[in-house]
């Protein structure tokens, strides 16, 4: 069958055997993908040998349910028992060129890291490195170090894009949904200017973050919350506004509100980027024709928003670990994303001291609530 597991010494012969078919000047290679449990050594040297045991155990069998789908015929699986290690070298027929070999190697490694991650709740440190020859496996350290090091070198800037990737992809549709909706004609100009100046804000909000990026990662983001204030209603409106185009598309209505000024101590830009993640969510997730409320209030000393949606809703089991950066919920998997919007709330919220959590919302579906530090009732009073 597939995917079973034999020891390390067996796949070594099997490599060897693999490249003295292939004979020594063949320009080929043959990928070694290599994982590591970085938990075990830990969990022996806490909780003594069993434990470490049972870890190893869970996660062989999630590792070989796992191997047994995405490998193919002549892939080979190996783990020596008692080690933190397991290792796969792609015997099988590769696809012509060291392009197409790294995208499959690459393609096994996330697929098999993901699903055991899944399964077991742990992210294992995992890489891969072409042997280039039966060479290779006599430096065997320097090969496992290499593969780690391109692992994490590949994983760094795997997320950094898809990250962007996300952030960039709201304020893009939200342009191109006002933008069309003018050159369509039929919209009156009090009404065309307005939706010019969403565009407006979302491109400066698109320069903000194309200049921040070269500065800092985006889990990272720097705005100035110390300094600065938001009239939380402004928002939230200006929010609605910028989602508007992609609730269309759903028929999703959203529903900002339309109170006077709740100030909090919070960089109206940062504000609007949290909003703004959490209110694609909404969209996404709903249901189409759904509806999406975002309330705003004040109970001292704190300012709270509120984004209810009358979707599935969020599993009780689930409304911790989904705010973790590249951690998406069960039953999403249709549902286009990476894990990463809820990541940045969180980041933004807590570094102007306040907090975000998921709940039920008494539309039916998820509610997410920021608390922030209200700013002083004097500032309300000059802006309302
Ligand atoms: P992504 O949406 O790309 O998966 P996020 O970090 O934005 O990443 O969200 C993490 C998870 O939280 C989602 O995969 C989904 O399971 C859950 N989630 C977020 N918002 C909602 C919502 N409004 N309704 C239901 N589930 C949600």
């Amino acid at each position: 069958m597939m995917g079973a597991m034999v020891t390390c010494a067996a796949l070594d012969a099997a490599v060897r055997a693999a490249f003295a078919a292939r004979g020594d000047t063949a320009p080929c290679s043959i990928p070694l993908l290599v994982f590591r449990l970085p938990e075990f050594a830990q969990r022996a040297w806490r909780e003594g040998r069993p434990a470490a045991r049972r870890l190893e155990r869970c996660t062989s069998q999630a590792i070989e349910a796992a191997a047994a789908r995405i490998m193919r015929e002549g892939d080979l699986l190996a783990h020596d028992a008692g080690s933190e290690w397991f290792a796969i070298a792609m015997l099988a027929p590769a696809r012509e060129g060291a392009f197409a070999q790294a995208l499959d190697a690459r393609r096994m490694l996330e697929r098999i890291t993901a699903a055991v991650a899944n399964a077991t709740g742990r992210r294992m440190e995992a890489g891969w490195c072409p042997l280039l020859s039966a060479h290779d496996l006599e430096r065997n350290d320097d090969v496992v170090q290499r593969a780690l090091e391109r692992g994490a070198r590949e994983r760094e800037r795997y997320e950094f894009l898809a990250t962007l990737g996300h952030e960039l992809r709201t304020p893009l549709t939200s342009i191109r949904g006002y933008v069309e909706t003018v050159l369509d004609g039929d919209v009156a100009a009090p009404a065309a200017r307005r939706f010019l100046e969403v565009v407006r804000t979302q491109a400066l909000r698109l320069e903000r973050l194309v200049d921040g990026m070269l500065d800092f990662s985006l889990l990272d983001v720097g705005y100035a919350h110390e300094t600065r204030e938001a009239d939380l209603c402004a928002v939230a409106r200006a929010a609605a506004d910028a989602i508007a185009p992609i609730a269309h598309e759903a028929s999703i209505s959203v529903v900002a509100p339309a109170g006077r000024s709740v100030r909090a101590r919070i960089d109206p830009d940062a504000c609007l980027h949290a909003l703004l993640n959490l209110l694609e969510n909404a969209v996404k997730y709903g249901a189409p024709g759904g509806r999406v409320q975002l309330t705003v209030r004040r109970q001292d000393p704190f300012a709270y928003i509120d984004v209810d949606d009358d979707g599935p809703g969020i599993p009780l089991a689930e409304r911790e670990r989904i705010f973790a950066h590249r951690v998406r919920g069960s039953g999403t998997a249709a549902v286009r994303g990476a894990g990463i919007g809820l990541a940045i709330v969180r980041s933004i919220v807590e570094r102007a001291s306040g907090t975000v959590c998921a709940g039920s919302s008494p539309l039916g579906g998820a509610r997410f609530t920021l608390r922030l530090p209200s700013a002083r009732a004097e500032s309300t009073a000059l802006s309302s």
